[in-house]
Order: C-alpha cells, then structure tokens, then sequence
C-alpha cells in the first residue's frame, strides 16, 4: 500500500528555517525590522504602496473594514462560498453579512447578483478569490463605484494572481492575504494588507498595536522612546519578527512554488479531460490563477456514489482530499440568526454536493499528482452509470 498523500503539507527547507532561527538568536522577537522588510518586499511583490504584516488575514480583514469606518447596522456583501473568516469579520461591528451566490463555472461571487442585495445600508463588497482564480473584479468595481461602495478583497487563496495584468494585491481599496499554514506561503499563522491609501495603511498598523501612536519597535530600540499615546481602543494583531522572517523566506520562493502549482493543475486537468462525470472548474481568459485549491465538480447524476463516499474511497486509497467550502448559508448560525435558506442560493447549494478538494501544493511528487489522477480515474469508472 503506498504511502498516505496528506491533503496539504507546507514546503519548509533549510532555509526558512535558519531565518526563524537566526531571529530567535537575534534578541527581538516581535514585530521589528523583519515585518517591516516583510512588508516592504510584499507591498513591491503585488504594487501596492503601502502593505501592513498581521498575525492573520482574518485580522486584515477585520482592520481594513475599521479602516473604512464600517458601523452597527450597515451591510457588507460577502459570497456564501467561502471560509467563516470572511463574514464573521462583518459582524464584530454589529453589521450584516449579505450573502451572494457563485457563479456555476467558477465559483466566485456572481457579479449579477450584486445590484439587487444592495440597500441604503450597504457599505462594502468583499470578493473572495475562490480556488486562487480572480473574481470578476471589472463587474464588482463598476457596480462599488456605481454605489459608492468599498471594496476590500479577500485574497487568502489568491498570492501570486493577477487581473488583467493587475496583480492581486494592487487593484481596490484594500487587499487581505493570508499565510496560514495551508496557504501558498505560510509563516505558521500570518496575514497582510495591502492599499494605496496612507491614511487607510496608518490606521490599520495603529489599530493592530492596541491604538497606540507608536509601536515597540520605535519605543523599546535606540530609535524610539517610551512616550506613547492610546489613540483609540485597539487590538492586538501584530506580526512577530519570527513569523515575518519566514514569510520573507517563503516570499522569495512564491514563484517558483507557483510554477509547480499551475504545472500539477494542468497535469490534473488533463487527467480528467475525457471523463464527462469530473468537471474541473472553468479557467477565465485574462487571469494568472494562483492555484491555491484544485477543486473538481462530480456530475453526480452520472455516477452511482455520493460525493462523500467519493471522499472516503480516496481516503481509503491513502490520498488525503477536502471540501471547500460548506457555503455559509448552510451553517447553523446563518440559518438561525440572518435566516438563509438554502434554496436562496442554488448554484453554491447544489456545486457543495459534488465538489472535491484534491491535494495540490509544491511539496507534492509529480508521481503524487499521477497517483492521484489514477485513483480518482478507477473510481469514475467503477461508479459509472
Ligand atoms: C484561510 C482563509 C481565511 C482566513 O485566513 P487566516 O489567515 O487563517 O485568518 C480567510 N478567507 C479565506 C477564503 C480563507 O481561505
């Protein structure tokens, strides 16, 4: 039996790990000179001008809606397909989440549906780059700009990607990344934003240092001195020194980890092109996908097997696969508090039924992406109809 193919596994070499380690030998722990060149070297990466390192992209999405003054009852809209962090962040201000369904072909927000969930109350649109594939940002501006709304990406799957020949990163009002451990680079926990505007940028750095006018860096070092003042009541979400010295490691890895990525994808869809049961999410013309996520549509119509049991199978082949994501409607608390029904969004309804997450990330073999093309292949033709 061959060995298990875990789900996702980050790339770590010698060098990532001497980073971390010549910091822990260093004497400054926190947030220092290493998240200050993290930033740097990030905000030059996607062309953004200003780019603030925080211990999660849930925290950057959280200060970029402080930033934009979002208050108690206004409205955010926000795709049913995404993770938890997405909306939640909408409701730490007493706002409301207002769900948006997908789009059949790829999964991100449809644009379409936009115009009709906006009310006097709607302050802002938070795309989600579902898989790592841009969202339809021409559409979703044109309507923000119509109504005057912020936008504020979530871009957790999304580093490197591109609109265009926009990078991620450099194309609306905020940008939120992510580098958990499963993401396309990862500092363990860690998340940016990036803007183009300074006042937007000083209020998120101040806001994730408990609303101090200055930080420790500038107070504990012989740049700095003790004097400080709470500006306003704060959080605490800054990026350690440790953490962005990985980052910095993994940054000038991105492209080649990229590279491995979009060459397994490629690999994986055409393993699949023959099989009408497998429908890989559509590619848009115009895009750099990050291929964050590989995610396959089952036509289950045409198979005698669940999408659940599909799982387990693989499971049993030793190949570890997920689901992304269970859409928010679905959940107990959106049902419960906000009363979404899952027939208010069909396409992210029915697409959770038959969607699989198959393991794609750099450390993979190039025999794991075959072993894994074989496997789903032998299970298709098994539970043909
Ligand atoms: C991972 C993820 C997040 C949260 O990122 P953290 O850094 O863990 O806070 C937000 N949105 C999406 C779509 C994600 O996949």
């Amino acid at each position: 039996m061959a060995a298990y193919l875990p789900f996702h596994v980050p790339e770590i070499d010698d060098e990532d790990i001497e980073a971390v380690v010549s910091v822990l030998r260093s004497g400054w722990l926190t947030t220092g000179s290493k998240a200050r060149q993290f930033e740097q070297e990030f905000a030059a990466k996607v062309g953004a001008r200003y780019a603030v390192a925080l211990n999660s992209c849930t925290a950057a999405l959280h200060l970029a809606l402080e930033a934009i003054g979002l208050g108690e009852g206004d409205e955010v809209l926000v795709p049913t397909m995404t993770f938890a962090a997405t909306a939640e962040v909408v409701t730490y201000f007493k706002a409301k989440p207002v769900l948006i369904d997908c789009l059949p072909a790829t999964l991100n927000m449809n644009p379409d549906h936009l115009e009709r969930a906006i009310t006097p109350r709607t302050k802002a649109i938070i795309p989600v780059h579902f898989a790592g594939q841009p969202c339809d940002m021409t559409s979703i501006l044109e309507v923000a700009r119509r109504h005057n709304l912020r936008v504020i990406e979530d871009a957790a799957h999304a580093f490197p990607a591109s609109y265009k020949g926009k990078v991620i990163g450099s194309i609306s009002d905020c940008t939120c990344f992510s580098f958990y451990a499963t993401k396309n680079i990862t500092t363990g926990e860690g998340g940016m934003v990036t803007t183009d505007d300074p006042d937007w940028a000083d209020r998120i750095r101040r806001m994730s240092l408990h609303g101090l006018s200055r930080d420790a860096w500038k107070r504990y070092t012989n740049q700095g001195s003790w004097y400080y003042e709470i500006v306003a009541p704060g959080f605490k979400y800054n990026l350690t020194d440790m953490a962005a010295a990985l980052g910095l490691s993994q940054l000038h890895k991105a492209d080649r980890f990229w590279k491995t990525r979009e060459r397994y994808a490629a690999l994986y869809a055409e393993g699949f092109r023959d099989l009408p049961e497998i429908t890989p999410l559509v590619m848009q013309d115009d895009v750099q996908h990050a291929w964050h996520l590989y995610v396959i549509q089952l036509d289950l119509d045409r198979l005698r097997i669940t999408r659940d049991a599909f799982i387990e199978r693989l499971q049993q082949q030793q190949i570890g696969c997920s689901v992304h994501f269970i859409p928010l409607h679905l959940h107990p608390y959106y049902r419960s508090t906000w009363g979404y029904r899952p027939e208010d969004f069909p396409v992210a309804s029915r697409a959770f039924k038959s969607m699989v997450s198959l393991p794609l990330y750099s450390k993979m073999m190039e025999s794991d992406i075959h072993r894994t093309i074989a496997a789903v292949r032998e299970l298709v033709l098994e539970a043909r109809q």
